[in-house]
């Protein structure tokens, strides 16, 4: 044993985030008295130490050029000790102890066309999916959604207008990513996927995407002589998990794949538990480049939240105290029976947070 050479592993993973901190944040690490938000867009965190850091956080696109990157470092340089950090909703932060930094961070931030906000009571950057750029199951661009929305709702984002912060997401097909927020954007197919038994045969490892299927909706069947597969369209509930195994299983199409719009997500514990969205508009036409049937049901929803919820109160505790029928009065939104969640195997007991219970 002793002239075996040790195992050594080779770490090309993401490098330890710690090297990333701004010292101030290094210094104080978990010893954070209390913080407030000064102005949209701006922190001010307090340390035990008596330490004060500053940050200044700005709205981007997500796909960001070179360019771009490059004047964000020489901000960064300029007024951030050479630290910046990018959130999980591509927002781009700054921190400064210095409180002369924050006008400058500011104004440069300005300068180079992003917009400075997303702290407080207002819309945050929207969580945007990867889309035709990275993924291969889109049937739509989230990036097209995200950036009619977003200039739609400029105003929510860099000023606030509303009871408390709103969260949008949205999912560029129907199973994966963009799920859970005040307001989610989410692609929904309305036909069984088309099989190219042709394709199928050779490309897909047939008991594999039998057992992607969540209904069982999927069967081996013999096409031409060959082993393939089949569809039960009375079982399939167009979920599209099939075509993620094998790309012969096409469910994306430009007409019937539509979008849906769900309401009242939350995944925070903070005042009431985190909550499931509802739908409440369905077969939103895809609509490129503006996606205006989407940001009309998206403005109203946020208007009438902005109208009548009480501050800090986030949109689904709002529905939740005004009631369903009094939602769909108040936006004029068209309730349709589809729309009641009559999901047979749900429980009410499901644990859905961390508080404790007994
Ligand atoms: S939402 Fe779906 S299509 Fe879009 S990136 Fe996520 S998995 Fe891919
Ligand atoms: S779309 Fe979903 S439900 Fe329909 S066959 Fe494929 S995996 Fe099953």
């Amino acid at each position: 044993m002793s002239d075996q050479i040790p195992w050594k592993t080779i770490e090309s993973g993401p490098y330890d985030y710690r090297q990333a901190l701004h010292p101030v944040v290094v210094k104080n690490y978990g010893q954070w008295k209390r913080h407030e938000i000064p102005k949209p867009g701006v922190l001010k965190h307090i340390a035990r130490s008596g330490d004060v850091l500053y940050t200044v956080r700005a709205g981007t696109p997500r796909q960001n050029s070179v360019d771009l990157v490059r004047q964000l470092c020489d901000l960064a340089d300029q007024y951030a000790d050479g630290y910046l950090r990018f959130t999980v909703r591509n927002n781009v932060e700054f921190m400064t102890a210095d409180e002369s930094n924050v006008e400058s961070l500011i104004q440069g931030l300005e300068t180079i066309g992003l917009p400075v906000g997303g702290i407080g009571p207002c819309v945050t950057n929207l969580a945007h999916t990867q889309g035709w750029l990275h993924c291969d199951i889109p049937a739509t661009d989230a990036s097209g959604v995200v950036k009619s929305v977003m200039d739609n709702l400029f105003d929510y984002f860099t000023g606030w207008r509303l009871p408390a912060k709103v969260r949008i997401s949205t999912s560029c097909c129907a199973i994966n990513c963009g799920g859970q927020a005040d307001i989610a954007i989410i692609v929904k197919h309305t036909r069984p996927p088309r099989i190219n038994h042709e394709l199928l045969a050779d490309m897909c490892e047939l008991p594999k995407v039998v057992a992607r299927c969540p209904v069982a909706a999927i069967r081996p069947t013999v096409v031409n002589g060959r082993q393939s597969l089949m569809v039960d369209h009375a079982k399939c509930m167009y979920c599209g998990a099939c075509f993620g195994a094998c790309p012969a299983m096409e469910i994306n199409h430009p007409e019937h794949s539509k979008i849906g719009i769900w309401v009242g997500g939350k995944n925070s514990n903070a005042r009431s538990r985190p909550a499931m969205g509802c739908l409440v508009a369905q077969n939103l036409p895809n609509n490129p480049p503006r996606w205006p049937e989407v940001n009309e049901v998206v403005g109203r929803i946020i208007e009438v939240y902005a109208k009548e919820g009480k501050r800090w109160e986030r949109l689904g505790e709002w529905i939740d105290r005004v009631g369903w029928k009094h939602f769909f009065e108040a936006t004029g939104l068209v309730f349709e029976k589809d729309m009641i969640d009559t999901y047979r195997h749900a429980r009410t007991t499901f644990n859905q947070s961390t508080h404790i219970r007994f």
